[in-house]
């Protein structure tokens, strides 16, 4: 009864919701370029904790995203993007202002600066009517990330089960667009299944297996929580067993593909009302998910790829075609792009770079040569989890470990991500002049970020929150 009182106060929230804060034009664009008027309408998507590899179109043996499948028979799909840092907060706060995570400085303590313009903000002053749907306290209005949303729903209970289902997400957008009194929006998404622990209705848990997922893996369990435990992580490991890490992969997947396969209704609901194919459509993820490849689980531990490597799909209005592009793009370039595409400036000096051009067919041709987007450097700084830097520049990745849960300090690991994708093989005892160069790049590219300054702001985390948070796992 509770869990049913919520989710109608729930929507009741969002229809009363509805035609509030028609943004104006405030001038701030005034001297921008060749100004499209309106804007096309933007929705962008970001599926919490999934990884690229998980997911058929990027190669996956199981059929855990079907419902994915007609947007990127129309859409460009990006085969190297990567989250600039490893966990929700500063992952989003990157993907909302294009600051690389040492600029806009969020981390767990604190919350995203009111000085740093937002992509939400920039819209609304363009003249959209931007709406943002939330299931994750880490991008709430307590983190600074309703910035710039005319409506701004963040729904998250304080037990672990209590994040909606995406399906009840797709309803609440369902009835936004029922009451849509302009042409020109942003719509923002962030469902979370895919995030532990995972839920997925009774009645959908056989539909990727053909069976449901293997029992014995428990988010909640102590076991669990012990692997994630700083000083505890190794010993804990030990008593894991194969059948709990196959339960556990079993789930992960079978969230993937209720995920996407609702996605899939609401595109195709879109479509049944015209909403469709005037939209430019980006689908992503904040950061990928630990499923034992390196010894642990869940994210913000580790810089490996299977929490940085994210899937990106980007839907033109009117596109037809689909496109692959195998250049390197990152979560903080997405900002930029979307005002490059409006013909809009983003008014402020951020980190991340448009890559429109590789959206365009012949512009992709001319820059098929490796071109100097090729390095990025990533970051965490969660004392007690990870503190920790990464480079890559294909075929080498280059982690820099300061401090992690596992007892390391000052570690260097160099791997050769073509050729071991797994990044199985530390190879920095064998190459040092290569540890040299990369090492270089890391603080060459960090001096630069603090030069360039960076925000702050404090976040108190009151006992509500903190219960949140705990519930989904970000603190003990
Ligand atoms: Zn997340």
């Amino acid at each position: 009864m509770r869990r049913k009182g919520f989710i109608i106060a729930a929507l009741l929230v969002v229809l009363g919701g509805i035609g509030f804060g028609v943004a104006s034009f405030s001038g701030l664009f005034s001297d921008a370029k060749k100004m499209l008027f309106p804007p096309s309408p933007v929705i962008l998507i970001v599926i919490d904790a999934l990884r690229a590899d998980r997911l058929g179109q990027y190669g996956y043996d199981l059929d855990t995203s079907p419902g994915l499948n007609d947007l990127a028979s129309h859409s460009t799909m990006f085969s190297h993007c990567y989250t600039n840092a490893p966990w929700t907060r500063p992952a989003m706060a990157t993907l909302f202002t294009g600051l690389h995570p040492i600029r806009h400085s969020v981390t767990r303590q604190t919350s995203l600066s009111d000085n740093a313009v937002t992509l939400a903000e920039s819209l609304k002053l363009a003249g959209m009517n931007t709406v943002g749907i939330s299931l994750n306290p880490n991008v709430s209005k307590r983190t600074g990330m309703n910035q710039g949303f005319d409506l701004f729903e963040e729904m998250f209970g304080s037990s672990m089960a209590a994040y909606l289902n995406v399906k009840e997400m797709r309803r609440l957008a369902r009835m936004w667009y029922r009451g849509k009194s302009k042409d020109s929006y942003f719509l923002f998404m962030l469902p979370m299944n895919v995030h532990g622990p995972y839920k997925v209705p009774r009645s959908k848990r056989e539909v990727l297996l053909g069976r449901k997922p293997t029992r014995g893996f428990s988010y909640r369990k102590t076991a669990m929580k012990n692997v994630m435990l700083s000083g505890n992580a190794a010993e804990a490991r030990t008593r894991v067993t194969p059948k709990q890490i196959r339960s556990l992969q079993e789930k992960y997947d079978t969230a993937v593909r209720y995920t996407t396969d609702q996605l899939g209704t609401f595109f195709e609901y879109l479509k049944s009302k015209g909403y469709y194919k005037e939209a430019l459509i980006i689908v992503t993820s904040d950061h990928g998910e630990e499923l034992f490849e390196h010894g642990g689980f869940s994210h913000g531990f580790t810089l490996y790829n299977e929490l940085l490597h994210v899937p990106l799909f980007v839907k033109l209005p009117f596109q037809t075609q689909a496109n692959v592009v195998d250049e390197q793009v990152v979560l903080a370039d997405i900002y930029p792009t979307i005002m490059d595409l409006l013909d809009l400036e983003v008014p402020q000096a951020i980190d991340g770079e448009s890559f429109a051009h590789l959206l365009e067919d012949e512009a992709r041709e001319e820059l098929s040569s490796p071109s100097n987007r090729g390095t990025e450097v990533f970051s965490v700084a969660w004392p007690g989890r990870c503190v920790a830097q990464a480079v890559i520049e294909r075929p080498w990745k280059l982690i820099k470990i300061s401090s992690n849960y596992e007892g390391l300090e000052n570690e260097t690991f160099l791997f050769n991500v073509e050729t071991d994708p797994g990044e199985t093989e530390n190879l920095a005892g064998q190459y040092p002049d290569l540890v040299k160069y990369l090492s270089k790049k890391i603080e060459k590219d960090v001096a630069s970020f603090v030069g360039r300054g960076t925000y702050a702001k404090n976040l108190v985390i009151d006992s509500e929150m903190k219960e949140q948070l705990k519930a989904l796992g970000y603190i003990q």
